[in-house]
């Protein structure tokens, strides 16, 4: 495991489209990441927003063709993953780098056993034999919260929550230094959505182990995030820790995105969702793509993309509202 003041992820400057006869998919733009080795980045946006498509580039698994990145690097632990080749790509998944989806049936194999699917992992990287493989398998079943004895079972003899849970078993066997979760939750019940967030974070902690989570779900941010990126049309539009994100925020899609939380405290309130809908990546508006939504729109908005703006030491947001002399808050 790398130093502690080491960063586990460093994105600089990626661009990614998608490109199919005339069109091109304006999937992200210029993003920056950092995730510190140990510590939580929330990558929060609605469906489209480019959020897959920033965590497959990290293992450099973005579909090409048609996927291309324009520009950019994508350092893990210091190395570049677009420069590395297809040995040590396949080295650093599932080793260095785990994901957990949101929808466990995609990632287990419904005809192996759910043991024999933990192992191949440790099998692969750790070079070990069969019998010590499934050894090591059970007891990442244990970590789990699933019996040792039921790794000879298949995935349809589990619930969701447990299924999910052999997905979160398979990605942590071998310890990787960044997990990439990916609306881990999503799919399953709310009950068992605490479960499985618990159990992520206790994991995460114990292991020393940076994360990725990825979500549209403030709640499941505010659980086990340190640091907030909020992604709108391929931008990061606005940056900070938890406490910049959920106690100062900037950014107007920012303010929509809470204002159209539900309040529990205050059932009678109302919700107000975001108007429109999330601009066609192929035909992004021009200036600030939010500007068509945004109810704090000035005339430069349609016009000029508005420069990233520092508010303190890690709040950055992208908005012509937040002009050097204009710091006020929304
Ligand atoms: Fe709204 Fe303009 Fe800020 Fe975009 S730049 S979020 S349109 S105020």
């Amino acid at each position: 495991m790398a130093d502690e003041m080491k960063n586990t992820l460093e994105i600089k400057g990626l661009t990614i489209q998608y490109v199919t006869g005339d069109e091109v998919v304006h999937a992200v733009t210029g993003v920056n990441i950092t995730i510190p080795v140990g510590k939580t980045l929330g990558l929060v946006g609605e469906t489209g927003a480019g959020k897959t498509t920033t965590a497959l580039s990290i293992l450099n698994l973005v579909p090409d063709p048609p996927g291309k990145i324009i520009s950019g690097e994508i350092f893990l632990e210091g190395e570049d993953v677009l420069k590395m080749n297809d040995k040590r790509l396949r080295e650093i998944r599932g080793n260095m780098v785990a994901m957990v989806f949101q929808d466990p049936m995609t990632s287990l194999n419904p005809i192996k056993t759910v043991g024999e699917q933990i192992a191949e992992g440790i099998k692969i990287h750790r070079k070990v034999d069969d019998k010590a493989s499934l050894e090591q398998a059970k007891s990442m079943l244990e970590l789990v919260g699933i019996p040792g004895g039921r790794a000879g079972e298949y995935p349809h003899q589990f619930s969701g929550g447990m299924k999910q849970r052999v997905v979160i078993a398979i990605a942590l066997a071998c310890s990787p230094d960044l997990l990439i979760a990916d609306e881990p939750t999503t799919a399953l019940d709310v009950t068992i959505q605490a479960q499985v967030l618990k159990l992520i974070n206790e994991l995460r902690e114990q292991s020393r182990m940076s994360m990725l989570m990825i979500t549209h779900d403030l709640g499941i941010v505010a659980e086990v995030c340190d640091t907030v990126a909020i992604m709108y049309a391929g931008r990061i539009v606005e940056y900070g820790t938890l406490e910049d994100i959920f106690d100062h925020l900037r950014h107007p899609y920012t303010k929509g995105l809470f204002d159209s939380l539900p309040d529990i405290g205050n059932r009678r309130a109302e919700l107000k969702p975001i108007r429109g809908l999330i601009p066609d990546p192929v035909n992004l508006p021009p200036g600030c793509a939010f500007h068509p939504r945004c109810d704090y729109a000035k005339p430069e908005c349609s016009q000029q993309l508005p420069a990233i703006k520092r508010i303190s030491d890690m709040h950055y947001v992208q908005c012509h509202l937040y002009a050097d002399t204009d710091m006020s808050m929304l």
